[in-house]
């Protein structure tokens, strides 16, 4: 077990805040202890800012991706998905996984877009998904993976994909048990966020106990996906410390040990190759 274990934020956006908040925002993270933050783009621009604050900011790693609204959206749809530009960027050390990827079939409140019931929209999201899982086999990455109201068609494309050869994680699990399970089987990390910290979430809260720590990793969305009762205006990756806190009660494990566990899973399923050199 490592000695300088520190708390890890697998899913953020950090392209969303101004420069200068992102420093304020980079030091709490520093002064909670967190050791490593992944910034995840949702199409080439965001990717490519994605690479840009982890080549300037050394507790940050990047992976580059196009979400799922971006990959239905046909005003926007680009045949190619800007997958060769991807490709090139995936190349850089900076360059952890391929995500955000994934598909969603909840309705968009915000853009208005209704999926649940379009099955072109769903079947382009999925077309989509397919080359860029086949993108993250090809370039050996592991992907970070959006799943929302799509578990089904998730797992039986990673199953058909043989996706296990680079495995990955769900970002802000919110499955059933069967599912949680399925994923786990096929080598593939669940990781829990702000959702869990709200007592009402029962269901989270029972699979959170019964999968094995080995299988779990952290997560903030920040600025997105307000923890409860947060005590920052935006949820920022410092935050990752209450979602911490809670995981340890649900395991009755102490704080420090579901740390070290997270800590290793992060390492086993990320390749930080100079990470000796990189601790901030
Ligand atoms: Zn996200």
């Amino acid at each position: 077990m490592e000695a300088d274990a520190k708390l890890i934020d697998i899913h953020t956006h950090l392209e969303q805040y101004a420069a200068k908040e992102l420093e304020a925002v980079l030091n709490h993270a520093h002064d909670a202890d967190v050791g490593w933050i992944v910034t995840s783009g949702m199409d080439l621009v965001t990717s490519t800012r994605a690479f840009e604050i982890a080549y300037k900011h050394e507790q940050v790693l990047a992976s580059v991706g196009i979400h799922p609204w971006v990959t239905a959206d046909v005003r926007l749809s680009k045949p190619d998905l800007d997958l060769e530009e991807l490709r090139t960027l995936s190349h850089s050390r900076e360059v952890v996984a391929i995500g955000e990827i994934g598909l969603d079939f909840i309705d968009n409140v915000s853009t208005g877009v209704s999926y649940h019931d379009n099955s072109l929209l769903q079947e382009t999201q999925e077309q989509a998904f397919r080359k860029l899982v086949e993108l993250a086999c090809e370039s050996k990455l592991p992907m970070i993976i959006h799943a929302r109201g799509a578990y089904p068609a998730i797992i039986s494309i990673l199953q058909e994909q043989k996706a296990h050869r680079v495995g990955g994680v769900i970002h802000n699990f919110d499955g059933d048990e069967k599912q949680a399970h399925e994923l786990l089987d096929m080598g593939f990390y669940l990781s829990f966020g702000g959702s869990i910290t709200y007592p009402g979430a029962h269901t989270l809260h029972e699979i959170c106990r019964k999968i094995p720590l080995t299988g779990i990793l952290t997560e903030t969305d920040s600025p997105y996906m307000p923890l409860y009762q947060q005590s920052t205006e935006k949820n920022e990756p410092a935050n990752v410390v209450q979602v911490v806190k809670v995981i340890a009660e649900l395991k009755k494990t102490e704080q420090e040990r579901i740390k070290e566990i997270i800590h290793s899973n992060f390492r086993a399923l990320f390749t930080v190759p100079q990470v000796e050199e990189r601790i901030p």
